[in-house]
C-alpha cells in the first residue's frame, strides 16, 4: 500500500454500509453468512454484526430474485416478465431498507463502493452472469436527476461494471416524467411505466447484457427497460439489483 493510501486510510478507515462502524476483521466462524459473500474482501465491505443479521436473499426466485423461503414456485409466474433472470442481495427491510434509503435520498454516494461490491459477488455466483456484455443502468427521469444531481442506479453500475469487468453502457433514455412509483399501488405501476423508456441512437448489438438498479418492487420498470432492450439492441437481458 502505498504512503497516500495508507494517510487516507487512517484519517477515513473504511466504514460498514449498514452501521457506519469502523471496519475489523471478519471472524469466519461465528458467521453464517451467505457463501457467495465470503470473499477475500469482505472484512473491508460490511461489519461481522451486519454480516450476520443483514437480510440476506439466500434462495432466491432465478426470475425475479424474491426469497423464496421454502415456498415451491413464486407468485411471479404470473407476470411475463421481459428479462430472463434476476438476482438481488437482500430483503428491502431493516438495514438494506435503510441503507438504501441514505443511498438514495441523502447524498451518500460512497454507499455506491461497498453495495456495487456486494452485489458483484451476488453476480459471480449466478450462472448466467458469465455471458454478461456490458451493464446498462435504469435511468432517472430527467427531473428527478437535476434534482438528485446523481443516479444511484449508475453509480452502482460503475461498480459492477468494474468488478465484472465490463463496460457500462449509458444507451437508456426515460422518454417522459413518471410518478414515482414509491408511492403507487401494484396496478398503477405497470400502468405508469409504459413506454417510459427508449433506446438512444447508435447502441450497437448485444448476446446479453445486464440491467442495473437498487431496487426491484413489481418488476414493471424492469421489465419495460428490458422489453426496450430486446427490440434490437440485446438477445437476452438479465437484472441484477440490490434489494428485492
Ligand atoms: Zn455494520
Ligand atoms: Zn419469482
Amino acid at each position: 500500500m502505498s504512503l497516500g493510501k495508507m494517510l487516507l486510510k487512517m484519517l477515513f478507515p473504511p466504514r460498514c454500509p449498514f452501521c457506519r462502524e469502523i471496519l475489523g476483521e471478519i471472524s469466519w466462524e461465528k458467521v453464517d453468512y451467505p457463501d457467495w459473500a465470503r470473499k477475500e474482501s469482505a472484512s473491508g465491505v460490511i461489519c461481522s454484526r451486519c454480516a450476520v443479521s443483514l437480510p440476506w436473499i439466500v434462495m432466491g426466485c432465478p426470475r425475479c430474485a424474491a426469497e423464496q423461503m421454502g415456498r415451491v414456485g413464486c407468485s411471479c409466474s404470473v407476470y411475463d416478465y421481459a428479462f430472463d433472470n434476476c438476482c438481488a442481495v437482500g430483503r428491502y427491510t431493516g438495514k438494506v431498507r435503510k441503507a438504501l434509503h441514505l443511498f438514495k435520498y441523502q447524498q451518500k454516494q460512497w454507499l455506491a463502493e461497498p453495495l456495487g461490491r456486494l452485489l458483484s459477488w451476488k453476480l459471480s455466483s449466478q450462472d448466467w452472469a458469465g455471458t454478461i456484455e456490458a451493464v446498462v443502468p435504469i435511468p432517472l427521469t430527467p427531473h428527478r436527476q437535476r434534482r438528485r444531481g446523481y443516479n444511484q442506479a449508475a453509480l452502482l453500475a460503475g461498480v459492477v461494471g468494474r468488478e465484472l469487468g465490463v463496460p457500462l453502457l449509458d444507451i437508456l433514455q426515460r422518454v417522459r416524467e413518471t410518478e414515482s412509483q414509491a408511492g403507487l399501488k401494484r396496478e398503477k405501476r405497470w400502468e405508469n411505466m409504459r413506454d417510459a423508456f427508449r433506446c438512444r441512437g447508435e447502441t450497437g448489438r448485444y448476446g446479453h447484457l445486464l440491467l442495473i438498479d437498487d431496487i426491484l418492487t413489481t418488476g414493471a420498470t424492469a421489465h419495460q427497460a428490458a422489453s426496450v432492450i430486446k427490440t434490437g439492441v440485446a438477445e437476452s437481458v438479465s437484472v441484477a439489483v440490490f434489494a428485492r
